[in-house]
């Protein structure tokens, strides 16, 4: 029986490459050959923690920013042929619930997940197929591809937004989420001042489109720091925080003009809280947004953008690897050495 190589997560720090035989697939189902994986934020998560409270439980495969080629095509498949080059989202909607019939997919009360983009194959489960399944376009790089998911959720925050014309935003990190929103807020004409603690990520930044960069400290004052970097030094009216961190979250706070908003879109750990500036909050008519994940709209448009070609999001990717090269470039990630790594079969 023909193998294919699979990366397990078995707990923290802690991966594994099997052979298992290549699945075939059943009715509804189609055999994704990978092409391309990029190593996520969310991936390192995962490896340091072993887990995810709500997209996987260890020991299984892992792995969700993907594209790949259509190896088989299970019996009842319509629209897909075997050869046809796809983008398959890590998550599914029902298409029922009433978030689903509100056009907010994202917090679908069934989302399912799909992990294992670190593999030489994977079986597309049926609803992933019938809902979660783009064509690539022609002449679209894979390792390109495989972010849509990741600008996908960029997309989704921006869409949150109450922004209209070009105006004046400040990017709070510099991790491959944060240069994302950077590259898209100044492709729309945006001016965008961006802060993280890592002189490195800010070049990246403004190789991105960055008007502005300032070097931050972890601490409390970046709001303050931030908010003086501002044309009228009165802060900014759109912020997004892209970090995950409390501190950040505040900071975020003291960065924004009055009647402005703020998008938080960094997860923090299970039972964190942050502290607000509740006079600030009412004085000011500040807007405070948590923005989560992706919507099917907002994978299509994340898509077509890439396809474009105007992010130039290439500079996201600082290495490149086979399967036997994830763990190594996870821990450059979390040593910050690099922002992002493509893996290919
Ligand atoms: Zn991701
Ligand atoms: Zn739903």
């Amino acid at each position: 029986m023909p193998t294919h190589r699979v990366l397990y997560l078995l707990g923290p720090e802690n991966v594994e490459l099997r052979l298992e035989p290549i699945p075939q697939p059943a009715a509804g189902q189609v055999l994704l050959h990978l092409d391309a994986a990029t190593t996520c934020g969310t991936d390192l998560k995962v490896y340091r923690r072993g887990g995810h409270p709500t997209m996987l439980s260890a020991p299984c495969p892992f792995g969700h920013e993907m594209t790949g080629t259509l190896a088989a095509v299970g019996s009842g498949v319509t629209g897909w042929r075997e050869g046809d080059a796809v983008v398959v989202a890590n998550s599914a909607s029902c298409g029922q619930c009433r978030f689903c019939r509100a056009g907010r997919e994202n917090l679908c009360t069934h989302l399912l997940y799909l992990n294992g983009a670190f593999a030489d194959y994977l079986l597309v489960p049926e609803t992933f197929v019938r809902r979660s399944t783009y064509a690539r376009p022609a002449g679209l790089e894979p390792a390109l591809a495989a972010m849509t998911e990741p600008l996908a959720c960029v997309f989704h925050g921006l869409s949150a937004g109450d922004l209209e014309d070009p105006t004046e935003c400040i990017v709070l990190g510099a991790g491959p989420i944060g240069l994302m929103f950077v590259a898209e807020l100044a492709h729309r004409g945006n001016h965008v001042i961006l802060g993280d603690l890592v002189p490195q990520r800010l070049d990246v930044g403004r190789l991105l489109g960055a008007s502005e960069t300032v070097l931050v400290s972890g601490d409390r004052d970046g709001g303050d720091k931030l908010r003086a970097a501002t044309e009228r030094e009165q802060g900014a009216q759109l912020v997004i925080e892209a970090t995950g961190s409390p501190a950040a979250w505040s900071n975020a706070m003291g960065a924004v003009a009055t009647g402005g908003e703020v998008l938080l879109f960094g997860g923090c750990a299970p039972g964190t809280t942050a502290e607000l500036d509740t006079h600030r909050l009412h004085y000011s008519e500040i807007t405070v947004k948590g923005v989560y994940h992706h919507r099917p709209a907002t994978v299509q448009a994340a898509l077509d953008r890439l396809a474009g070609g105007d992010l130039h999001l290439e500079n996201l990717l600082q290495e490149r690897c086979t399967l036997d090269g994830v763990e190594g470039a996870l821990g450059r990630m979390a040593s910050r050495e690099i922002l992002k790594a493509v893996v290919s079969t």
